[in-house]
């Protein structure tokens, strides 16, 4: 750990910023501090939109193939720096250290993604109604684009936003999650490491403030915003008033596992434990309701609740366990309050871990934020706020219902939100159906619904998102689309 504050890099330089503030990156498992950042004001994000802006015009000139070679030499990085980086994200955001390394590993699909895909055909040639006409669907880069990205993915997420975005001639400024800025210190150090010029990348660190002042700024193209969706829609919605820019919004959910009468319920078990309980329940596809057939519902309650029971709660850094802690103690009221407000609402509790035992708390990490899962039974068809809202804990509904695939289908599209869902079932026409019909930008069958590959889109609908997916659908957010006609005979149309 430095002894100095952490800068911020701009325009290929480390700064110290205008602000006389800075804040810490604690490790949410101990409370331990991991190092002082210096906090980013209006200024300081000016003056990077200042650098990103200039640096555009010459980095666009590149082919695509040659901007690909910066992001080639990050790769490298980031697979050599696995081990290290991987507990980097451990440390600062709590989760256990196998999802840590996998963290990483999907910032590299991420990174191999944008930078092989240079090489491939962009745009489409198409027929034209006149034989000498030659026409073609081009892409431009968009300008500047203003990255704003959540702590739960806080090396994969930003390469999701920033790799596509680079290869295709734009230049960006990021701003890490405040919980994480330790990764993004890293992440800034691979890109001067990697030569790129001056003010292509730019990270700004700090709080919701030096976010807003990166999405409000006129001179932003394209905002990638990942994260709630009570600031994800102000965004959006900001930003839709300002015509020629675009803000891509990726958000929260409440997502659904349906379990049919027709499931494997080792299958059905294993989904919903992985998916309700890695992460401790903060991943934007953690699943917060089991919608389970009446006819498998009690075998599926019992070895669940077991599971429920017996997950272990620890030391992320440790290979055995299952649960990290939250990420803040404010997140830790936020959920305990869920927790209440369920038992208010009258739903049956199954399964109250959130007070750890002292035995279960590992020595020295009596400061972390812990908690267990909290499981309960409620009626499917009750308006109920806790099977409703995004938690983002270890909260979790099993929700019974009879009949057939239509109607758990309803169970599961009542909510606002679209992120995720998963079915599990050996009957192909139960699992077409829910393909087709569960309102949702990511859909699983027979397999826990927590996974993300980069050659697929990554977005929701309803509240989830607001139409552009990222990973690699990011390049419909950072290029413009131009219809190219080219007369190639002599005569005058
Ligand atoms: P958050 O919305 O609190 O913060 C996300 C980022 O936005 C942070 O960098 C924060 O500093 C910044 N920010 C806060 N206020 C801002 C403002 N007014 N203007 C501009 N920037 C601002 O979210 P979080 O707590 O970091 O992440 C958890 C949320 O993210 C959950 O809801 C989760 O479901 C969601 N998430 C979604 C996806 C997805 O791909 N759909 C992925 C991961 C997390």
């Amino acid at each position: 750990m430095s002894s100095e504050p952490y800068k911020h890099y701009i325009d290929g330089e480390w700064v110290e910023g205008t602000g006389t503030e800075t804040f810490t990156s604690e490790n949410p498992a101990n409370g331990e501090t991991l190092g002082e950042f210096q906090r980013g004001t209006e200024d300081d994000v000016d003056e990077a939109i200042a650098a990103a802006d200039e640096a555009f015009e010459e980095w666009r000139e590149l082919s695509q193939i040659d901007r690909a070679e910066y992001l080639w030499d990050i790769y490298q990085e980031l697979k050599d720096r696995h081990e290290e980086l991987g507990e980097v994200v451990t440390k600062e955001c709590g989760k256990e250290i196998s999802e840590g390394k996998a963290d990483v590993t999907e910032a590299w699909h991420m990174v191999e993604w944008a930078a092989g895909d240079a090489r491939h055909p962009k745009g489409d040639v198409v027929p034209s109604e006149i034989p000498a006409k030659d026409a073609y669907m081009r892409r431009k880069p968009r300008g500047v684009i203003g990255c704003v990205t959540p702590w739960n993915f806080p090396v994969a997420i930003p390469f999701w936003h920033m790799a596509v975005s680079l290869v295709e001639g734009n230049t960006v400024v990021w701003k890490p999650a405040e919980q994480t800025p330790w990764c993004g210190q890293i992440i800034a150090e691979m890109f001067e490491d990697s030569g790129i010029p001056d003010g292509v990348f730019n990270m700004v660190q700090g709080f919701g403030d030096a976010g807003a002042a990166i999405t409000d700024d006129g001179r932003i193209d394209t905002v990638l915003f990942t994260g709630s969706a009570e600031v994800g829609h102000e965004i959006a919605s900001k930003v839709g008033g300002e015509p020629g820019k675009l803000a891509a919004a990726e958000m929260g959910g409440k997502n659904n596992i349906v379990i049919t009468e027709e499931a494997d319920l080792d299958i059905a078990v294993h989904s919903a434990t992985m998916s309700s309980f890695k992460t401790t329940g903060q991943r934007c596809v953690s699943s917060e309701r089991i919608v389970v057939h009446e006819d498998v519902y009690d075998e599926f309650k019992q070895r669940f609740v077991e599971n429920a029971q017996n997950v272990a709660v620890g030391d992320p850094l440790d290979e055995n366990t299952f649960m990290g802690p939250l990420i803040e103690e404010e997140h830790k009221a936020k959920v305990s309050n869920y927790n209440q407000l369920a038992k208010d609402e009258g739903v049956n509790v199954l399964v109250d871990r959130e007070e750890l035992g002292a035995e279960e708390i590992p020595e020295g990490h009596e400061d972390g934020h812990w908690v267990g899962p909290f499981v309960y039974e409620a009626d499917p068809h009750e308006d109920l706020r806790c099977t409703h809202e995004e938690v983002f804990g270890p909260h979790v509904a099993l929700l019974k219902y009879s009949g057939d695939i239509e109607d758990a289908v309803e169970i599961h599209n009542d909510t606002e939100y679209g992120l995720a869902g998963a079915i599990i079932s050996e009957d192909y026409r139960q699992i077409n159906y829910f393909r087709d019909h569960a309102e949702v930008g990511l859909a699983y069958g027979n397999l826990p619904c927590i996974g993300a590959e980069v050659q697929l889109p990554f977005g929701g609908v309803k509240k989830s998102g607001n139409g552009y997916p990222s990973a690699r659908e990011v390049i419909e957010a950072v290029t413009e689309r131009t219809a190219w006609t080219l007369n190639n005979s002599k005569e005058i149309e």
